[in-house]
């Protein structure tokens, strides 16, 4: 699944072969990918101009004169990408935006879990996981007392804790494995018992990671490509995700997986060892 650094590679993507497009059809090959009402939704976008794509978490914001914003929620491997009007699709391709300069934005989605909603602008903090996200993982919005509070109401594991968006936006199984490696911290240790010490590093580690995975264009595992052909090259940098078997980078004591939370979870006994 795409996290935030893969989102946000997206957008900047969008920004390029989509902003500033009129459109003037949409094709819509696979119906459920829209959550609103099909004919309603070509109606309100036809004639319309997507004015740019913003981001909050995972979750791409389409902006519209009509001060209409379609929220687009990727999951596990919805994608964009554009061509001349009338280029090739196949039965991956649910929706495709027609634009008047003779181009198109295809959307494409193997696994059919990615959605598209249609609000009026303002109102989109009410779709999904929207209404309940937590801070950006930046130094303004993720702020330590927040984390810290959150933290200590938890009695679960500190994996699951960073995977659920409510506590900060963005983190997958991916750069959950990244930050808990790069923090020290044990993927099992419950959240309320992470030291003050920890907590800052940890929130230090989520901001500095989800930035520098975002320069680097996020990663490239599985089929995710960011829809423009240039694959992310931030796999080449992780240190624990991928690399069960392979010796720690910090101390050289072989990798283990596990299952935490039922996701596959990589780390290094030795340096994240289980606290008491
Ligand atoms: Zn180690």
């Amino acid at each position: 699944m795409p996290e935030l650094p893969e989102v946000e590679t997206v957008r900047r993507g969008l920004m390029k072969i989509a902003a500033g497009r009129k459109i003037n059809a949409i094709d819509i090959y696979y119906g459920k990918t829209i959550t609103n009402d099909v004919e309603t939704f070509r109606q309100a976008l036809i004639g319309q101009t997507i004015k740019r794509v913003d981001r909050r978490g995972k979750y791409l914001l389409f902006r519209f004169t009509n001060d209409l914003t379609m929220v687009s929620h990727l999951r596990m491997e919805g994608k964009y990408y554009n061509q001349p009007i009338g280029g090739p699709i196949d039965k991956h391709t649910h929706v495709v935006f027609q634009f008047t300069d003779g181009t198109e934005l295809c959307y494409q989605d193997t696994r059919k879990f990615g959605r598209m909603t249609l609000v009026k602008t303002g109102d989109e903090m009410n779709v999904g996981g929207l209404k309940t996200i937590g801070p950006e993982p930046t130094d303004d919005s993720f702020t330590l007392p927040f984390f810290t509070a959150e933290l200590r109401k938890s009695h679960g594991k500190i994996k699951p804790f960073l995977l659920n968006q409510r506590h900060v936006a963005g983190l997958g199984n991916i750069y959950v494995d990244e930050v808990l490696w790069m923090s020290k911290i044990n993927p099992e240790q419950p959240a309320n018992t992470l030291t003050d010490q920890q907590i800052a590093e940890l929130r230090k580690s989520i901001i500095k990671e989800l930035a520098t995975a975002i320069k680097f264009k996020g990663t490239t595992v599985h089929s995710f490509t960011n829809a423009f052909g240039d694959a992310g090259a931030f796999q080449e940098r992780l240190n624990a995700y991928g690399h069960a078997g392979d010796k720690c980078p910090r101390c050289g004591t072989k990798m283990v997986k596990i299952k935490v939370a039922e996701r596959g979870t990589t780390f290094c006994p030795h340096c994240q060892a289980l606290k008491e």
